[in-house]
This record gives structure tokens, C-alpha cells and sequence, in this order.
């Protein structure tokens, strides 16, 4: 009787999936999509944004850091170490909640110079 492999890539498969800019997009797409179906918007800092809504310490037993996560790489068959690894790289920022996925330092920049210079941006390359 043959058996069936579990879908899961290897660390090393899936590195070299996400490396792939298109496949990196739809992960980041799809993921958030599926955390702000799950989330709600919190008041951070005077700021609206989705977030768990859990504090991120151990001391929290509420706090389930990579539930969705988890249960979506399982899905595409992806490694999830290796994508919080990757992530974080790609991010430039410690993900310590899959919560950390939704935030974007590119777009953070983007909207901090829009509010520093009161300029809108769009439209417009700005140098990395
Ligand atoms: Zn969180």
C-alpha cells in the first residue's frame, strides 16, 4: 500500500520558495488577509491598527504567538521556523507574534515622512 508524505517542505524548500519574490508576495498577501479576518483594530500608541490584542509576554497564558501561523504554513506546506526566520530578515524587525507580520517598516517610513513633511508620497520612489 502506498503511503501518502506529508506536505511539508523542508527548511531549506522553503527558503528557496520565499526567495522567490512572487511567492513571497502572495504568502504576505494571503497572511495578512487571513490575520485581519481574525484580528480586530486596537488602539496602539494613539494609533489604529490590527493587532492579537494579547500582550506579548509568557506571562500570558492567553498569548498564542503563531496559532494562525502555524496552521497556514501547515497548509501550504511550509516550514514555520523558517519563514519567521525569513520573515524577520525580510521584515528588518524581531517577530515575536505573528502579529509583528502585519507591520511594514517600508510603509511605516512611507507614512512617517508623509506626516513629517506633510507631503503625500504616492506615487513617488523613495530611495531604501
Ligand atoms: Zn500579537
Amino acid at each position: 500500500m502506498q503511503q501518502e508524505l506529508p506536505k511539508i517542505r523542508t527548511v531549506h524548500m522553503t527558503n528557496l520558495y520565499l526567495s522567490v519574490p512572487e511567492n513571497l508576495e502572495k504568502f504576505l498577501r494571503e497572511f495578512r488577509q487571513i490575520l485581519k479576518d481574525n484580528y480586530q483594530i486596537i488602539t496602539v500608541e494613539g494609533e489604529e491598527r490590527y493587532a492579537c490584542g494579547q500582550e506579548h509576554t509568557k506571562l500570558n497564558p492567553d498569548w498564542v504567538p503563531f496559532k494562525h501561523l502555524e496552521r497556514y504554513c501547515l497548509e501550504q506546506g511550509l516550514d514555520d521556523f523558517e519563514v519567521r526566520d525569513f520573515l524577520e530578515e525580510y521584515l528588518q524587525r524581531p517577530i515575536i507574534c505573528e502579529c509583528d507580520i502585519l507591520i511594514d517598516r517600508r510603509e511605516e517610513r512611507k507614512m512617517d515622512l508623509i506626516e513629517q513633511f506633510g507631503m503625500d508620497f504616492e506615487g513617488y520612489d523613495l530611495v531604501d
